[in-house]
């Protein structure tokens, strides 16, 4: 989606909303169920210059969205069971999971009394390295360089480019400039730059990691809850598409074994890093399906049906809890289905969403 893309989206959700419509056809365009994707819970207020906060919603707005869920009459399902029940075709009711990815130490903190509160099961997807506390979350580290800074010098693609930094929407601009170049690039040399300039800045990684995540300690203690199940999200959360077939595959493996040797119990589950269409498509679908795993979720958008889904449980869609998204109304609509119907529909007229 474009990076422009928040109030356009925000209107036209508030318009269907208003308009009755995603209620009036949400029989016929809800799908069988939905996944939700979450990743920070957290109550912390949202800083002026703070790009990831996409990334974080609030208790409050969790609790309202689980009782929204839960009075639209969805059966709340952990992901062990979705399998059969995309089998066993349309059931009376929709069904609705929860998934966290990251394994931020507020999904145990601040997450889990409220997913507690209504006996919801959940996942949450962690890559091994984090856990081990040497994870690389350039994502947030980019964030911190930025907002620490006045100018940011960075070598993009051989030219020498130098960002203000010294306002709120010159952080911003300079975050979005680098940000979305560096995911063009490769995996490595994007940790490599980021790393280079927190290096200027004084600031660890591993630091930061330990700061964010939890360890596996604290992911056994969550773990020993029965509404909480662990997948696996590869170890150094890289984006699977751009890497070697081996490589791809060993970041696979190994984080599923990682998740099983940590916790004494299979790990059946895989969220792909990033998720979207560059990140992860047919080649890793059928990796993690050879690997054995029964279901993973990528970042595309969209609800579960079961005729679709039955043999594509390993590249389901998910529905993202977005921190600039956080009113219930939003989740109404995008439950209803309307929003993807219509993109979908409007795709396939334009010729821009392949037909799959
Ligand atoms: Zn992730």
């Amino acid at each position: 989606m474009s990076r422009h893309a928040t109030p356009f989206l925000k209107a036209a959700l508030s318009a269907l909303y208003y308009s009755g419509a995603g209620g009036i056809a949400a029989p016929f365009t809800r799908g069988d169920g939905v996944i939700f994707m979450l990743h920070r819970v957290t109550p912390e207020p949202v800083r002026p210059f703070e790009p990831n906060r996409i990334l974080k919603v609030t208790p409050e707005f969790l609790d309202a969205v689980l009782s929204q869920v839960i009075e639209a009459g969805y059966d709340l399902l952990s992901l062990d069971d979705v399998p059969d029940r995309i089998a066993a075709g349309k059931a009376e009711r929709p069904f609705a999971c929860f998934t966290l990815d990251d394994g931020y130490r507020d999904n145990s903190e601040h997450a889990f009394p409220v997913f507690k509160r209504y006996a919801a099961p959940f996942t949450v997807y962690v890559p091994a390295d984090y856990m081990d506390g040497r994870g690389d979350l350039w994502w947030l580290m980019l964030e911190r360089v930025i907002d620490q800074s006045s100018t940011v010098t960075v070598d993009m693609d051989g030219a020498e480019r130098t960002f203000l930094t010294d306002t709120v929407s010159a952080k911003d601009h300079a975050y979005r400039e680098i940000y979305w170049w560096l995911r063009t690039i490769s995996e490595f040399e994007a940790r490599a730059v980021v790393a280079r300039l927190a290096a200027g800045f004084g600031l660890d990684g591993d630091a930061l990691c330990a700061e964010m995540m939890m360890n596996w300690d604290e992911v056994r203690a969550l773990a020993a809850d029965p509404l909480v199940t662990i997948g696996a999200h590869t170890c150094r959360h890289m984006s699977l598409a751009k890497l070697d077939a081996d490589t791809a595959r060993h970041e696979i493996s190994a984080s599923v074994a990682r998740v099983e040797q940590e916790l004494g119990r299979p790990c059946r589950h895989f969220s792909y890093p990033y998720g979207c269409r560059n990140s992860a498509g047919i080649r890793e679908f059928e990796m993690v399906r050879e690997l054995g795993l029964h279901t993973a979720v990528t970042t595309r958008k969209g609800q579960i049906d079961s005729h679709v889904h039955e043999d594509r449980l390993t590249e389901l869609p998910r529905l993202s809890l977005n921190g600039d998204y956080q009113d219930p109304r939003y989740v109404k609509v995008m439950m209803s289905g309307m929003p993807f119907r219509l993109w979908n529909a409007l795709g396939r007229m334009t010729g821009t969403v392949e037909a799959r």
